[in-house]
């Protein structure tokens, strides 16, 4: 299809102003233009989404589960173009955004199966001769809103448990990243989903994302952004009464104790801090270390932090690509002077570079002598920075982690059972990796926070089930 790719509303592919979707890795490359939605294209989507629900919700599991499977085919066989446009417009390296694609189709895969083992349960009632039949049900138009950092992955996980529990769905990618939107929708739509089931929306959160949240035909919301879009949105539900699930971010916490298998614990650090620019949610940003093994472990980080390579996402040779937006470098670059100025040592990165291509580089960055207390450990910065605070001991890091507004992910590295199990259960977080990166989910088992993260029922694997289905409970006397 011909530039601008347009949004998709009731069936009927409409086009609209064009938006140049820009390469991060060198500004001066457009990777493609596609129509922005308005607030009208929004509520004809709506509309389209509530007219087809009556229709999908009650289709035969086999076809859902025929197009979902068909989708996750495809997805899975143009993984290496669709992994190269991904790189393009959002900037992780190749690989990353490869497996990310794979990971797109590993969740339509699962998806599609779950079309098919839906069920319920039939209890006697506490009357004799009555039964009762609990039943889950389609919840209705579910708006769906994603962020930019995994711009084929999130919708993946919000769209495949939609359609699969016969909802309809309008669909609001990240402004940053429509193209890898657009071509999952482009993939549904050929599968087979039926006109006005996927409806997708490109466009701004002030215009097309506040048409959704402010619809009475949207009944279920589920985001992936911000905290404060988060609170927003959640405000704007509550009125209506909606069913809301958010994820919101973190400031994950992973422990270094003294016992630590001191490879795992610099390949964890690198890996979970620095990977994907630091552009994931559930990325480490805070680094608490205890006493005996700091001043060798920060040496071991920064080394390793010294030999990565910070450049253009599809050059081979690449290990950190470029930060998605100026906007966003500005804020980085805006934390690692705070970190400076609040008194902590940046020990190595934390500097814009130059390369061939006119791209947003920016060296990972690393500072000690840092408390729990300064902005650089209690903000979520969201780009490749992270902060080493020092502790005594296990009961001071398990403080030191659980002392945040945020509750994604946690992680340590020990080889103590006792530290491990501890840490485990007394974590607060809804992900505790043990030996283990803070970031790197698995696709099959619930995804999701505590505290100011998460609000609603868990991401991912049949827990998704709880956000995308409503319980119905049915007497019956014979
Ligand atoms: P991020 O830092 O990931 O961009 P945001 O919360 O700003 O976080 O954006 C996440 C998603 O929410 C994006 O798709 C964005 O367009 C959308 N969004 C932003 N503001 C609003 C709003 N007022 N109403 C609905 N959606 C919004």
């Amino acid at each position: 299809m011909n530039d601008p790719k347009p949004n998709l509303v009731g069936g009927v592919w409409l086009t609209g102003e064009a938006v140049a979707n820009r390469n991060p890795s060198d500004l001066s490359q457009v990777v493609g233009h596609y129509a922005r939605a308005t607030r009208a294209d929004a509520e004809a989507a709506i509309a389209a989404a509530k007219a087809a629900f009556p229709a999908w919700s009650r289709s035969a599991p086999l076809t859902r589960h025929a197009i979902l499977r068909k989708a996750s085919d495809e997805i899975l066989a143009r993984r290496d173009q669709l992994g190269r446009l991904l790189s393009m417009e959002e900037g992780k390296t190749l690989p990353e955004a490869i497996a990310e694609v794979t990971r797109a189709a590993q969740i339509f895969d699962f998806f599609a199966g779950e079309c098919l083992r839906s069920g319920g349960e039939l209890l006697p009632s506490v009357r004799p001769g009555v039964g009762v039949e609990i039943t889950r049900e389609a919840v209705g138009v579910v708006g769906i809103i994603t962020p930019w950092n995994f711009p084929i992955a999130i919708p993946a996980w919000k769209i495949a448990p939609a359609l699969c529990y016969g909802n309809t769905v309008v669909f609001k990618p990240a402004d940053l990243v429509p193209g890898s939107a657009w071509a999952l929708v482009d993939i549904l739509h050929r599968a087979g989903v039926p006109d006005g089931v996927l409806n997708l929306v490109m466009g701004r959160g002030s215009v097309v994302g506040q048409a959704i949240v402010e619809s009475t035909d949207v009944s279920a919301l589920t985001f992936t952004g911000s905290r404060g879009t988060g609170e927003a949105l959640a405000m704007a539900s509550a009125r209506l009464m909606r069913k809301v699930q958010f994820e919101m971010g973190g400031k994950n916490p992973f422990v270094v104790l003294d016992d630590a298998d001191f490879e795992v614990a610099v390949d964890c650090v690198v890996n979970g801090s620095f990977f994907s620019t630091g552009q994931r949610c559930t990325a480490s940003s805070r680094i608490i270390v205890t006493e005996g093994v700091h001043d060798a472990f920060v040496a071991a980080v920064k080394a390793r932090m010294q030999a990565l390579t910070t450049g253009p996402a599809l050059d081979p040779g690449t290990d950190i690509g470029p930060v998605v937006d100026e906007s966003q470098l500005v804020q980085d670059l805006d934390y690692i002077a705070r970190g400076k100025g609040e008194g902590a040592r940046l020990v190595t990165g934390g500097d814009r570079v130059a390369r061939a291509t006119e791209g947003l580089f920016l060296t990972p960055a690393l500072f000690t002598e840092c408390t729990n207390a300064m902005t650089i450990a209690r903000a979520e910065i969201f780009g490749p920075v992270a902060a080493v605070i020092r502790v005594r001991d296990y009961d001071e890091a398990l403080a030191v982690a659980n002392d945040t507004p945020f509750g994604l992910s946690a992680g340590i590295a020990t080889t103590s059972l006792k530290h491990a199990s501890d840490f485990k259960r007394n974590a607060q977080a809804g992900m505790v990796m043990v030996n283990l990166p803070t970031a790197g989910v698995d696709f099959h088992v619930p995804f999701g926070g505590t505290k100011g993260s998460s609000h609603g029922s868990r991401e991912q694997g049949r827990y998704a089930v709880e956000f995308f289905t409503t319980v119905k409970t049915a007497y019956q006397k014979p």
